[in-house]
């Protein structure tokens, strides 16, 4: 029996353990992919340390997934082997329910579908995949440029343009990390004033290569008061996970402005009063489903939006999930799995 290369988590709280495991068939409904790259996302800790109900262990993680669709399942219309597909955490759903039927696909109820969490992810040479969860992947980006895209890109990218701000309009961007330096690229590409939010004067010069109009350094400024000086952001983009760094850039929200959150803190200190007085709203957003991931990939060619990445060949896996949850990667982990 043909054997591959992945990654598993033997149990909550495990260890990522290289190990030999036979090509996975795909059953009638189901691709697979041979996978080329696979981005280490700060949720791949979901998986590793057990914060998901009900995971099945062993589980290979990864939901930043790109490769060619390598055989298709009995049943499965639209898709053919050799095409170029990615896969971010949207794993599927099911398309007959009430939520599914409305369109809101991201929030099924009859099944939740999370790659790496729920089936077995791409820190793999190959996995096996819903084929609602495939987006196609263009030509001009290369597998270890799309990978991160498919999560933090599509995160940023999709919140920013459902965000309703306009052309023209401030919109902030709290943290430069592996979601703020897409985040500031994909704002300023849209056309909004963007006000990149960082600790240190240091992170300055990279804001402004990536496209910000304006920088705010947290620790010298109050992020608040300068954004107010400014007119205040029509929206506030918040990807730390910090709550008291998000907490302290709410006063900047201006008038009917909104904060999207994106970065997953488990409480937020917000002002009612100031939020009526000046119709404010805080909203939540999920990253988006497969075709949100393609026009993401699309965006990025078009607007030259790409992730910048430390990438690792897959037997280093150990390492690159380090380097990840360091929080010193600049910005994004990938692993390759081709040697
Ligand atoms: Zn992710
Ligand atoms: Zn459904």
């Amino acid at each position: 029996m043909p054997v591959m290369r992945a990654v598993q988590v033997p149990k909550a709280g495990g260890p990522l353990e290289i190990v030999e495991r036979p090509i996975p068939e795909p059953g009638a409904g189901l691709v697979r992919i041979k996978v080329q790259a696979c981005g280490i996302c700060h949720s791949d800790s979901v998986t590793k340390e057990g914060l998901f109900p009900g995971i099945q262990y062993p589980r290979v993680p990864g939901h930043e997934v790109v490769g060619t669709v390598d055989e298709v399942g009995a049943g499965v219309a639209g898709w053919a082997p050799g095409e170029r597909v990615g896969v971010g955490w949207n794993g599927g759903y099911c398309g007959y329910c009430n939520s599914c039927r409305r369109g809101n696909f991201f929030a099924c109820e009859t099944a939740t579908y999370a790659t790496g969490v729920t089936s077995d992810g791409g820190y793999a040479d190959y996995m096996i995949a819903r084929p609602e969860a495939l987006a196609r992947v263009p030509a001009e980006l290369s597998a270890a440029e799309a990978a991160p895209l498919m999560c933090a890109g599509i995160t940023t990218f999709n919140c920013l343009r459902n965000s309703g701000a306009r052309a023209g309009e401030i919109v902030a961007v709290v943290g430069l990390g592996g979601l703020g330096h897409l985040g500031v690229q994909y704002a300023a590409r849209m056309g909004f004033k963007t006000v990149a939010i960082g600790r240190g004067q240091d992170k300055e010069a990279l804001a402004k290569t990536l496209g910000a109009w304006r920088y705010i350094d947290s620790q010298t400024q109050d992020p608040a008061a300068e954004l107010l000086k400014l007119g205040g952001a029509k929206v506030i983009l918040a990807t730390v996970t910090a709550a008291d760094a998000m907490a302290a850039v709410a006063g900047g929200i201006a008038v009917n402005g909104t904060m999207m959150l994106i970065g997953a803190v488990p409480t937020l200190q917000i002002s009612p009063v100031q939020m009526l007085l000046r119709q404010q709203s805080v909203k939540g957003w999920y990253s988006g489903t497969s075709i949100d991931s393609q026009d993401t990939l699309a965006f990025s060619v078009l607007s030259g939006v790409r992730s910048m990445n430390e990438v690792f060949p897959l037997e280093r896996v150990n390492e690159a999930y380090e380097r990840m949850t360091s929080g010193k990667a600049r910005f994004r982990v990938v692993l390759k799995m081709e040697n």
